[in-house]
């Protein structure tokens, strides 16, 4: 599910934002490890290919059979 962006607080981990709730990067941050917003990072791939779209156009982005 799409998300606000959070990124991890630790000066040395990846300077990645995500964007998606079940990013396995973002996933393996701890809740005290999250910050919100994406500042100094760039998007996060898996996020960005993985964005879940609308699930009222779900259907059309899907294949039709
Ligand atoms: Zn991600």
């Amino acid at each position: 599910m799409r998300v606000r962006p959070y990124h991890s607080a630790r000066s040395t981990a990846a300077h990645l934002y995500h964007e998606d709730d079940e990013c396995p990067a973002g996933r393996q941050l701890a809740w005290f490890d999250k910050v919100d917003g994406t500042e100094g990072c760039e998007p996060c791939p898996v996020c960005a290919s993985a964005a879940t779209p609308c699930p009222e156009h779900a259907a059309a982005a899907a294949p039709a059979r």
